[in-house]
């Protein structure tokens, strides 16, 4: 077993060698152990821990004096100041207690140890290359196997054997040095603080990216653009990006940026960073997602960004000039805002020569990469994965999420402890509904026959405290099941995965004929196999797939679609036009899309009176450009100030928008609509929209208040979420001198305004924007009245409710999306009766 032949072990003196900190000085980590060790809390253990720490400052001392202080890295300087310093402290302390006739010779080691591990240090040294203990294990026992290729089936041909001549030999001094009764509080703190640093700076120096470091930093001073390949966890996006910054690229005031196609992806990476770092987020290292801009001007160095963030800064600053480095992350997953982003960074690497860039990828699809930056290196790390063991089903599964259920608890209850469990599910709500199940079998079992079940979720929505769950070490005889969307594919490491089940699903953004909507599609094989590798990066693992082997090989594409083939064009298109790029037919684009895709993208640009007649952008085109939201949304904030018949109801419109961006998470999650009618009353008569407009008004008049929230089970955080989205936006309105009109209008307007009015004009501004997300009553139910598609109003929404108590349906709803799963779902919709709403607000479409 590789695992135990690590040397982890917490009484091992080898552990302890292992565990020189500290790259990037763990600052607050050092200032609390300085603290006890100055008030002598220490117990020998812990002390003769430190003097493992401190033990190589001798042979850094030479490096200073051969190299000369100033030719060490930061991180190095940093690592010798604080070792310098704990051991002034040690020595102090222990000049204390020698002359309190404390027995000194705790303090050491056995001889044979310390010169072992000076031996050790010694010959990591002389290679210049401080390549951890393990690594050089991981090495020797790591089955070379191609990397792009999960062994099927046959994995039992590779017998797992941990090479004796890679064994370390340990001295013999296994005894605890720590006696009992001897623990305090404090003590225990320090123990869990140098674990801590130890673990951290462990993790960094044993990941493969790490012993290339100084590979990858000459390749990229040689090369404008380099691709980087490497096996998901091998460290390219936590530390390339640190990689940069500590070889200078911020030091004439520039940033590195790294874009990440998901937001949660940023924002665990950018708090895992900072960690590493021992900065505080938000400062030297930040994240910028929408409506969440965690960067301090002039003091952020290294900011994560979701790729659709650092697009938009092309519009304010075309050559990215604030950027010394920029790392498009995660570029296999070709999303519509890499995709673009890569064309337009081809376009200003003629101009920046500065600048590097640098492209990281799974393993997939490099070369097709290297091939449009002209003919650029590819940089493989070479990655480290144990055979993973493939199960099939036999028969296809008809429900998958009872499939999962049932499969984790055949793993729990026949394979040994450790090995977590990670499963692939398509969103949120597949989440909900299987952590409910499985925590209510969980309740009825006899929990003296099995160790514990730990059920953690992880998905775009979570919120952020609940995120770092699923890094958290499985609790001694405790399983973790992780339950993730595709997030955990590549852009989440888990550690601690050992059994992956994989329905083999995806939840995707898709459009044809007009109608976008989220489908569940099957995943490619390249997918499905990368969520097979998860399970192999502790050691040999296995891999339950909830489909067939003969599905694997017929029914599974090779590869997922691009973005940019399956998605409306819309907002990109607009974004291109705006930046002067009016040939989009020959902008450069990895996948190009079709004609059809991009004239019906303009098309609809002018049909919500972005683009004139012309093809040119008009005013509204610029404000929907502006505005941090889709352009639909744009426009219904742009009508709600500018156009005759609905005008005055601006502040109720970006209510309704802020609210509708946290949508999914605004009650608390499982509350049914019988609770909802209870609480919400009359507003259940209403629409999403309204009742939206009303929740946050009363909580707004309840000093947005934490109880109230409570009081009708909504999530305080969501509405935090809102209300800083709210703010935001209305930012913007202040800044295209909004709010001035909108105030002097809606003191005319609003002042002798109904109810009524002010929902008919609310109506009429989301018409606006949404033409074409309308829906009328006929025999059939509700169909699309642009291109015919059959709806089904989502149980979860307002208007659910009023169609079950209402004798009379109202004749339209607008919704603000579809969602194909076993129905076509609408949701968060809103309800009216004229047709002509629809003529009078788009004249052009309607007659
Ligand atoms: P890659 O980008 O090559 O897939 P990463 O840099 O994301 O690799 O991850 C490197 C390692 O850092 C992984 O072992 C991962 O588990 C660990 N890691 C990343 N984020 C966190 C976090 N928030 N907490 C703990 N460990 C993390
Ligand atoms: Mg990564």
């Amino acid at each position: 077993d590789a695992n135990r032949a690590s040397p982890a072990g917490k009484s091992n003196p080898e552990a302890v060698i292992k565990s020189t900190p500290v790259d990037g000085n763990a600052d607050r980590s050092v200032k609390s152990i300085k603290s006890m060790v100055k008030q002598n809390f220490l117990t020998k253990k812990q002390r003769s821990q430190l003097h493992w720490l401190v033990k190589d400052l001798q042979i850094w001392e030479e490096d200073v004096k051969r190299y000369g202080w100033d030719n060490l890295t930061v991180s190095e300087r940093e690592e010798i100041s604080l070792k310098r310093e704990l051991l002034e402290l040690l020595d102090a302390t222990e000049k204390a207690n020698s002359r309190g006739a404390e027995n000194a010779s705790v303090f050491q080691m056995p001889a044979e140890g310390v010169s072992k591990k000076h031996r050790l240090t010694a010959k990591l040294r002389n290679q210049d290359n401080r390549i951890s203990w393990e690594e050089e294990q991981m090495k020797k026992s790591v089955i070379k196997a191609d990397a792009d290729e999960i062994k099927v089936k046959d994995s039992d041909q590779y017998e797992f054997v941990f090479d004796t001549e890679a064994m370390i030999d340990f001295t013999d001094d296994t005894t605890d040095i720590l006696e009992p009764g001897e623990d305090s509080k404090l003590a225990e703190a320090l123990e869990e603080q140098i674990n801590k640093m130890k673990t951290i700076q462990e993790t960094r120096k044993s990941l493969p990216v790490y012993q290339y470091r100084e590979d990858l930093l000459s390749s990229i001073r040689q090369h404008q653009v380099l691709i980087v390949v490497g096996e998901t966890g091998s460290g390219k996006t936590t530390q390339l990006p640190q990689f940069l910054v500590e070889d200078g690229y911020t030091n004439d005031g520039k940033c590195v940026v790294c874009t990440q196609p998901r937001r949660v992806a940023a924002t665990s990476v950018a708090a895992r960073v900072a960690d590493e770092m021992d900065v505080f987020l938000g400062k030297e290292v930040g994240y910028n997602i929408r409506f969440d801009d965690r960067t301090t001007p002039d003091r952020t160095i290294l900011k994560y960004m979701t790729d659709g963030m650092l697009l938009r800064e092309f519009l304010n600053d075309p050559q990215l000039s604030s950027y010394s480095a920029i790392m498009i992350d995660e570029a296999h997953e070709r999303t519509l805002s890499t995709d673009i982003l890569l064309g337009l960074l081809r376009g200003i690497l003629q101009e920046r020569k500065d600048l590097r860039l640098i492209i990281s990828s799974a393993t997939m699809n490099a070369t097709k990469f290297s091939k449009f930056f002209f003919n650029c290196p590819i940089f493989n790390v070479p990655g480290r994965r144990f055979p993973v063991d493939i199960h099939y089903t036999l028969q296809p599964e008809g429900n998958y999420l009872n499939a999962a259920i049932t499969t984790v608890f055949q793993i729990h209850t026949t394979q040994r402890l450790p090995g977590d469990i990670l499963v692939f599910l398509t969103g949120q709500e597949e989440i909900e509904s299987m952590q409910t199940k499985l925590v209510e079998i969980l309740s009825k079992l006899d929990g003296t026959k099995f160790s514990d079940l730990m059920v953690v979720p992880i998905y775009a929505n979570l919120p952020q405290e609940h995120q770092a769950k699923i890094f958290e070490p499985t609790p001694k005889n405790c399983r973790k099941v992780v339950l993730a969307t595709n997030i955990a594919e590549t852009s989440l490491t888990i550690n601690g995965i050992k059994y992956v089940i994989d329905p083999g699903f995806v939840k995707e953004q898709s459009y044809s004929g007009g109608i976008s909507k989220l489908v569940t599609v099957p995943c490619s094989r390249a997918s499905v196999d990368q969520r097979a590798g998860r399970a192999g990066r502790l050691g040999p693992g296995k891999c339950f797939r909830l489909f067939t082997k003969w599905s694997y090989f017929n029914e599974l594409e090779k590869v997922p679609k691009p973005e940019i083939l399956r998605t409306k064009l819309n907002q990109v298109v607009l974004l291109l036009l705006s930046l002067g790029i009016n040939d989009l037919l020959h902008f450069p684009m990895l996948d190009k899309p079709k004609t059809t895709q991009l004239s019906e993208a303009l098309d609809n640009l002018y049909a919500i009176g972005a683009l004139n007649s012309k093809g040119t952008i008009t005013k509204v085109g610029q404000v929907m450009c502006d505005f941090p939201c889709e352009p639909e949304y744009a426009k219904v904030i742009y009508s709600s100030v500018f156009e005759e018949n609905c005008k005055g109801v601006l502040s109720q419109i970006v209510t309704i928008i802020s609210m509708l961006q946290e949508s999914n998470s605004i009650f608390i999650p499982g509350l049914n609509r019988e609770e909802k009618t209870k609480l919400f009353g009359s507003m259940m008569q209403s629409s999403d929209h309204m009742l939206y407009l009303w929740i946050y008004e009363q909580w707004e008049e309840n000093g947005f208040s934490q109880k109230w929230c409570r009081d009708f089970k909504l999530q305080h955080k969501t509405m935090k979420r809102v209300l800083s989205i709210r703010q935001q936006l209305w930012k913007y309105c202040v800044k295209l001198h909004f709010i001035s009109k909108d105030n002097q209008s809606s003191s005319n307007a609003l002042e002798n305004t109904s109810p009524a009015m002010l929902e008919a004009k609310i109506i009429k501004c989301f018409i606006s924007g949404f033409p074409t997300n309308v829906a009328r009553l006929s025999n059939q139910g509700y169909t699309n009245i642009k291109h015919g598609l059959s709806v089904t109003v989502h149980p979860s929404s307002v208007i659910f409710t009023r169609l079950k108590n209402e004798g009379k349906p109202m004749k339209f709803i607008l919704y603000q999306s579809l969602m194909l799963t076993s129905k076509e779902f609408i949701r968060d919709c809103i309800t009216f009766d004229k047709y002509e709403w629809l003529t009078e607000t788009m004249p052009h479409l309607y007659k």
